[in-house]
């Protein structure tokens, strides 16, 4: 059984497979008011992240992770990557993936990976690179074979302003919006709620001022 530390805080079951790696990084993230600091906050700490989540995608695909050495600048360029997989997270694919039709779009990050012919037959893809690329190598890939898998998705970060964080949506039409709807999708009701009720006494005041 796979743990990974980053999703497993916000209380939330990860995404299926390899997946999980892609949500568990983006959820390394703070979350304000959550009590939920950085786990790449310094290098202590996104060790032992980096540790877990590789012992985690080690019980979901069976393969080796490596320890990856992060020194402070490979540990800035792993939150950049984190920060760029966020956004586009974000706003890329709520509506599925596209059909790669258009303009060819600004590469954000390129990472190196092998494609290895075993001896089984199978062809696989190996994460290349040193320290943080070797991560980000490994996040890329696990994003990639979600896409070919048509899961990728319903990978999604929370709607709600401030709440970054990531969960795998499992309703039947992908139409989730909240991490969790109890907290984040009644705080947006609420909302909206209260500025119907502000627009509705302007307008109330505006009336009696016209009377
Ligand atoms: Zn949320």
């Amino acid at each position: 059984m796979a743990t990974w530390p980053a999703t497993a805080r916000y209380g939330l079951e990860a995404a299926p497979g390899g997946l999980a790696l892609v949500q568990d990084l983006l959820n390394t993230v703070a979350v304000d008011g959550s009590g939920h600091g950085d786990l790449l906050a310094g290098p202590e700490e996104a060790r032992a992240w980096a540790e877990a989540a590789g012992a985690g995608w080690t019980a979901v695909t069976g393969q080796p992770v490596p320890p990856v050495a992060l020194d402070a600048d490979g540990l800035e360029e792993l939150r950049a990557f984190r920060d760029d997989l966020q956004r586009t997270t974000s706003q890329a694919l709520w509506d599925g993936p596209g059909d790669g039709a258009g303009p060819v779009p600004l590469v954000l990050h390129c990472t190196a990976a092998a494609l290895q012919l075993g001896e089984d037959g199978v062809v696989r893809l190996e994460p290349r690179g040193a320290g943080w690329r070797r991560l980000a190598s490994l996040v890329l890939l696990a994003a990639f074979e979600a896409q070919r898998a048509g899961t990728r998705h319903r990978l999604k970060t929370c709607r709600a302003p401030r709440c970054p964080v990531a969960f795998y949506d499992r309703s039947r039409n992908n139409s989730g919006v909240w991490h969790e709807v109890k907290v984040c999708g009644n705080a947006a009701n609420l909302r909206a709620y209260r500025a119907r009720r502000r627009a509705q006494e302007a307008q109330e005041a505006q009336e009696t001022q016209e009377a």
